[in-house]
């Protein structure tokens, strides 16, 4: 703590002096009766480091004169700081997030949103839970053997193996076949995926060699041919999430991979990504189906498991028993396991694949195929609430939004977002009081209006998004500042 010394406080002002000894005591603060919810919310020692923090600021203001307070107001002006800082960090905690923003993926705010079903799944695993445990025969069986039997029937591989995310997988797949060895890949796939990471590092971080082939926008089947050596490990197709390369380009299948003369000890992976399971060039999307890297012959085909598979954050890997077992054997496999709710969200999310009903249960899946007048319906219906309930300038407009989340990239969804305007606050201190609100809500800044894209609103939201935007409208400035405004 940064008490001033006894030198210094000399020479300051008396009203100064005055002001630092009417700062309370932790010990009376610690009874106060304002803070006495607080303090059963977070306990005694977490509260004694948010006076402590509190105190601290104000001695600070003080001193420096930039505060405004007499003696008696203090006291109040330091309750007011804690309670300030709680509410924030209630605010900071992790919560539901209401995603206007029509991006279906969106990482920020958790990617793929899960469904009913899944949850409930994933929840009843929260005590104890067979996750090792064979119950017919009491033995110890492997883990989250289910998941892995539906992944593989789902994907018609041989075999499956689930583990933190698709980044983990690649990374799991280059240091069971190739450490120490080269993993040929083309130039053209040498992506940085987001959050600024590189998969050319991920991968040298699995301790192989990449031996880069063909030219960023031309790569042929004769390029991966004449590297392949002795010392080939792996052969790695990456599938290029986040862009795409339009023009003179070329670059073989995975059937075209298939072909390849190579040894018997060299792994075929395909890094397809996305996990996408369907067609869905009814949407005018085309996304790499993970199926058809199965069918094609792939030794490991490798995809997410939070985005177009529509379940938990995990990393699937499917593909031949052989070397699908040989990952499953290796060390890192260790320290890349997924615990048991991911086992069970995967399990159930399998389940609704193969039951057919994606369309339905997976809301992944029920926003992508809202129709048009489903979204202008409920656009328009927003529109003529908030024009009669709430001081808000609204009107429904048509817009594109985007599936997000590193698939599909330079695709669009046509949709429906209702335009809004403050009569008392810019369009960015709009959008701030929706993102501090509870619930939350994330919009999208365009143009310079407020737009609430109905296509990425989950079903059973529409009420809170009411709510929540007329009282952004009406939401004080003042209550958003946190800390640092609240003791003015
Ligand atoms: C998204 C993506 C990854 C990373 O997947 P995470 O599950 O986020 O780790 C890796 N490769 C490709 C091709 C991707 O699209």
């Amino acid at each position: 703590m940064n008490r001033p010394g006894k030198r210094s406080e000399s020479t300051l002002a008396p009203a100064t002096r005055e002001l630092l000894r009417s700062l309370p005591a932790a010990t009376e603060l610690l009874s106060a009766p304002e803070l006495a919810s607080i303090h059963s919310a977070v306990g005694h020692g977490e509260l004694l480091i948010m006076i402590q923090m509190a105190t601290d600021r104000l001695r600070q203001e003080i001193l420096a004169g930039k505060i405004d307070l007499d003696p008696t107001t203090v006291r109040n002006a330091c309750v007011e700081t804690i309670q300030a800082a709680h509410r924030e960090n209630l605010r900071r905690r992790l919560g539901p997030v209401i995603n206007a923003t029509g991006i279906l993926l969106h990482t920020n705010l958790g990617r793929s949103p899960l469904a009913a079903k899944v949850l409930e799944r994933m929840s009843q695993v929260g005590g104890y839970a067979n996750v090792e445990l064979d119950l017919a025969s009491g033995r110890r069986s492997g883990r989250g053997e289910r998941a892995t039997e539906l992944l593989a029937r789902l994907t018609g591989a041989e075999a499956a193996l689930v583990v933190n995310n698709c980044a983990a997988a690649t990374m799991l797949a280059l240091a069971a076949t190739s450490t120490g060895r080269e993993t040929i890949i083309s130039r053209s796939q040498l992506v940085e995926i987001g959050g600024g990471f590189r998969l050319p590092d991920v991968f040298a971080a699995s301790g192989t060699q990449l031996k880069e082939v063909g030219t960023t926008n031309r790569t042929y089947q004769h390029d991966y041919q004449r590297a392949i050596g002795e010392t080939t490990g792996a052969i790695l197709r990456v599938h290029r999430s986040n862009f795409s390369l339009e023009g003179f380009v070329a670059e073989p299948t995975i059937e075209g991979l298939m072909q390849l003369d190579t040894p018997e000890d060299v792994a075929i992976i395909d890094d397809v990504g996305s996990g996408c399971l369907y067609d869905l060039s009814g949407l005018g999307l085309t996304e790499p189906n993970a199926k058809e890297s199965v069918a094609a012959g792939a030794d490991l085909v490798l995809f997410s498991g939070d985005k177009l598979f529509g379940g938990p954050q995990a990393g699937i890997v499917v593909g031949k028993s052989r070397w699908v077992d040989t990952l499953r054997a290796h060390p890192m496999m260790r320290a890349m396991r997924v615990d048991k709710s991911t086992l069970a969200g995967i399990e159930a999310t399998c389940e609704i694949h193969l039951s057919g009903r994606h369309r339905e249960e997976l809301p992944l899946y029920t926003m992508m195929y809202r129709s048009q007048d489903q979204l202008r319906e409920r656009a328009e219906f927003l529109c003529n609430r908030l024009s009669a309930e709430s001081p808000l300038q609204a009107k429904a407009v048509q817009r594109q939004c985007a599936i997000g989340g590193g698939t599909l990239p330079g695709f669009t969804l046509p949709s429906w977002c209702v335009s809004i305007r403050s009569q008392s606050k810019s369009t960015t201190e709009l959008a701030r009081a929706l993102r501090i609100g509870a619930p939350a809500v994330q919009g999208r800044v365009q143009e310079d209006q407020l737009l609430c894209d109905m296509r990425s609103i989950l079903d059973g939201q529409f009420e809170e998004l009411f709510d929540a935007l007329c009282a952004a409208e009406c939401h004080r400035k003042t209550d958003s500042q946190g800390l640092l405004d609240a003791s003015h």
